[in-house]
């Protein structure tokens, strides 16, 4: 029974003054739908007769004082049910439970322990209400420990304390409104695109405006209910709504009740409510249990919260303003804890040994250039001048490189991997999965071949001409023989090898170089913060170069990276056509296969990516050979089709790649492993299924295999049943080209965290902090700086608590005191 739509509604009309304005067309129309439907789950005859006599009535015809009582004595009948409803459904798991755990009270931490509070690192079913069955659930969300519930935030709150109408809306203020639209549309704010639409209510009008989201205007349709909340100012002497958050309110379920309420996200079998519940008694009573690890002296300064207060004022807000400054604290320290983290990895490594310095006039750098078929982007003339200018200096460079997919990184990579060459050092390079590694490695020898003379085949190929001696570019990845592979490492091991390209196994053991000079690490984000160190470990402190089509905000950057310097590429090639996206329906199937089937006609080649699968490699491989057989059986039984997953030998996997580049196939199906670098010019189509399931950035990722050549291509997004957020970022992913402004809205939807993978990074989580919080990342910058002078051991007794922090959120990362 939804108890809560109608609590809603009754709330809303209180907020009003009981003047039947809460649902559109009079409550007594909602409470006819709503009472036959709750009347079925009505179990007790007495339940039911309440239940008449408070239902058989005309809201319509009371006046205001009999509706507030009559509202009164609904509101309690309701609670009434629920908690006959609740003891209903949990008493067959949480009895027995319960009366375990109440012979083990929660553990009281002992004040100032030196271990800092390990009370909190307790498995939730310590928690009252929380029984092993449900602590199954939340563990499905990554919930554990007593410490991951105190952390776990809701994602956002619905705000219902300041349900305004349209008149009485005032500048400056957060407000909320429900309202009509009445009509939406795609206009140019700014020189970029986004929406404009105009919502009523009865008591007038309000024009609202979004930057940057052109879609909403499609979502928006004429007379659909939202809700607005957000900030009103005043443009031309009117009223504007810019950017609220807003939400579509579907069927009666209206507005919450007056107080700022949790949202959650959750996983099947965990209700709302439940939750919701569970959740204010847990906080009240454990938060108060968290030390704060943060000095006195820096809080107080800062003027943040308390941390227990923080907490519990991030899940249950007193009001808006509390409820900022709880997030503000805890994104600090999120901050301020990855700050202080990167920088001391960024002196442990510099302290270590100095770097090479190299003589970067070599008269090869400018052969290179000469042999192109092209001439170099400005930004990547510039870039390769940063790279160069870092390589002349003995101190290690340590760089991100910046740049869209296809903006050419390789090459200026490429570059400084042969100056390093002719400088008598080795370079290596790093990407992500087998089969890029070896297309860095086809790459490298095509464009080495502009410019010597090739010898060798397969995995070592020699070039001569343009050094002294002939320069050895070998590829290592993980299933060549293994006696090929012993033999190409003791080749590195002892300086025969000039650039050696491969995957992770290049930083694991079993590989020593002889003289690292350059570490090239491609597409950053797959890369743990763990590698990138175990690699400078490698060798003599290399210089190092990182690359990464991710395009982050300066400022996040510094701070996730703070220990490496910023090069950005931010143009394309001249001739980059845009990639047409379309987001299909599951009855566009067809017509996507016949599109496909058009454009192979026309002498075009085709991606079609299967279905992302949370599980392990072997069971995405078998369900890409499942997929590939259907294709090319049922779908397709005239077309060539070639496949391609991570489960295939690297000889089976070249081989698919081979005869795709050279148009042997004109299909090629594929798991994800073709994400990134793939760079096949004739292939016009990119067919994704279950594209909801993929993250903005990586969807554009595989966008951008396509549309590498001259002829106009296409993206066709196949979802079958996506959920809210997957839809949203369909409809951002079909309407957003620019990569750059694809990672902000990426990160709006996901959050730091999730979208640079620190779960898995050994970074620390990034939850609270977000992209707009420009002007905290730089205080929390700043103040990591400062106390990192003071103290770069944090030796101090008052930095033992952070100390401590640190040490438990950088997993791993080493010692700090
Ligand atoms: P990224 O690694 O940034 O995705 P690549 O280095 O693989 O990009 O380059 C993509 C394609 O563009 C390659 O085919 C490359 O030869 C080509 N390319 C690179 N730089 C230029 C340029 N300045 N002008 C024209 N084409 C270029
Ligand atoms: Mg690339």
């Amino acid at each position: 029974m939804n108890a809560e739509a109608l609590r809603k509604v009754l709330d809303l009309e209180r907020q009003r003054g009981y003047v039947d304005s809460a649902v559109f067309g009079g409550l007594d129309k909602f409470l006819h739908n709503w009472s036959d439907q709750a009347m079925a789950s009505l179990a007790t005859p007495s339940l039911l007769s309440r239940f008449r006599s408070l239902f058989g009535v005309s809201y319509a015809s009371m006046d205001a004082e009999q509706r507030r009582q009559w509202a009164h004595d609904v509101l309690s009948f309701l609670d009434k049910m629920e908690v006959e409803d609740d003891s209903k459904k949990d008493s067959p798991v949480a009895a027995p439970v319960s009366s375990i755990r109440k012979k083990s009270p929660p553990k009281m931490k002992t004040p100032s322990a030196p271990a800092g509070d390990k009370g909190l690192d307790v498995p939730i079913t310590v928690v009252r209400g929380i029984s092993t069955a449900l602590s199954g659930k939340f563990g499905k969300l990554g919930v554990k420990t007593v410490r991951d519930l105190l952390y776990f935030f809701p994602h956002r709150h619905l705000d219902y304390s300041q349900l305004k109408f349209i008149s009485q809306l005032s500048e400056g203020e957060e407000q909320t409104i429900v309202a009509n639209v009445w009509q939406a549309q795609e206009v140019i704010l700014g020189g970029r695109r986004g929406t404009e639409a105009i919502v009523g209510d009865e008591t007038g009008n309000i024009r609202v405006v979004w930057f940057n989201q052109p879609y909403l205007a499609k979502k928006l349709l004429t007379n659909t209910r939202i809700m607005l909340s957000g900030r009103v100012s005043l443009f031309k002497g009117r009223h504007v709504f810019q950017s609220p958050e807003w939400e579509i309110i579907e069927g009666q379920d209206l507005v919450h009740t007056a107080r700022l309420v949790p949202v959650y996200s959750l996983t099947q079998g965990l209700r709302p409510r439940q939750v919701r519940k569970l959740m204010k008694e847990f906080i009240d009573r454990w938060a108060s249990q968290v030390t704060d690890f943060l000095p006195t002296y820096l809080r107080r300064r800062l003027n943040l919260l308390e941390l227990p207060v923080a907490i519990s004022q991030a899940h249950y807000p007193d009001d808006g303003a509390t409820k900022d400054k709880a997030r503000i604290r805890l994104a600090f320290d999120e901050l301020f804890l990855l700050q202080l983290g990167v920088m001391s990895k960024k002196r442990q490594w510099q302290e270590s040994k100095p770097g090479s310095s190299f003589d970067v006039n070599k008269p090869v750098l400018s052969t290179f250039l000469e042999s192109l078929p092209f001439t170099l982007t400005q930004s990547q003339d510039r870039v390769l001048g940063e790279i160069m200018a870092d390589l002349a200096q003995s101190r290690p460079m340590s760089r991100l490189l910046q740049g869209e997919v296809g903006s050419g990184k390789t090459v200026v990579a490429t570059a400084a991997l042969l100056v390093t060459a002719a400088n008598g050092y080795q370079g290596a390079l790093m990407a992500p999965t087998e089969i890029l590694a070896e297309q860095h490695f086809a790459t490298i020898c095509q464009l080495l071949s502009r410019i010597g003379e090739e010898e060798g085949e397969g995995n070592l190929r020699s070039y001569k001409g343009f050094l002294e001696r002939p320069m050895n570019v070998a590829l290592l990845i993980g299933d060549i023989k293994q006696a090929g592979k012993r033999k190409l490492q003791q080749q590195i091991m002892t300086g025969d090898i000039d650039i050696a390209i491969g995957t992770h196994a290049l930083v694991q053991k079993g590989v020593d170089f002889h003289k690292l000079g350059l570490a090239v690490v491609d597409e950053q984000h797959r890369f743990g913060v763990e590698q990138r160190s175990s690699l400078r470990e490698k060798g003599f402190s290399p210089h190092m170069l990182v690359m990464t089509a991710t395009p982050i905000p300066r400022t996040l950057a510094l701070t996730l990276y703070g220990d490496l310097d910023l090069s950005v590429i931010d143009e394309l090639p001249p001739g980059r056509q845009t990639v047409k996206t379309k987001w299909l329906r599951p009855n566009q199937r067809e017509s996507a296969y016949a599109f496909v089937r058009k454009q192979i006609a026309e002498g075009r080649q085709a991606f079609i990516l299967c279905p992302l699968i949370e599980e392990s490699e072997a069971i995405v491989a078998q369900a890409a050979v499942v997929e590939y057989e259907r294709l090319s059986q049922e779908v397709f039984p005239d077309l060539r089709l070639g496949l391609l997953h991570g489960r295939l030998s690297a000889a089976e996997k070249d081989a698919a790649m081979e005869r795709f580049r050279s148009g042997e196939l004109d299909i090629l199906v594929s798991t994800p492993v073709i994400e990134v670098g793939i760079d096949i010019p004739n292939a016009t189509v990119m067919l994704v299924e279950s594209a909801d399931r993929f993250g903005l950035s990586q969807l554009h990722q595989f966008r951008g295999r396509v549309g590498r050549g001259t002829e106009q291509s296409y993206c066709m997004l196949l979802a079958e049943n996506p959920s809210e957020v997957g839809r949203e970022r369909l409809d951002i992913i079909e309407n957003v080209q620019d990569g750059f402004q694809l990672a902000e809205e990426d990160l709006k939807l996901r959050g730091p965290g999730e979208f640079f993978g620190t779960r898995q990074s050994g970074l620390p989580d990034l939850r609270m902090a977000k992209i707009s919080d420009v002007a905290l990342l730089e205080l929390a910058r700043n103040e990591a700086i400062n106390l990192f002078q003071e103290d770069p051991g944090l030796a101090r007794a008052e930095h033992q608590p952070l100390a401590q922090e640190l040490t438990r959120v950088w997993t791993g990362a080493g010692e700090w005191s």
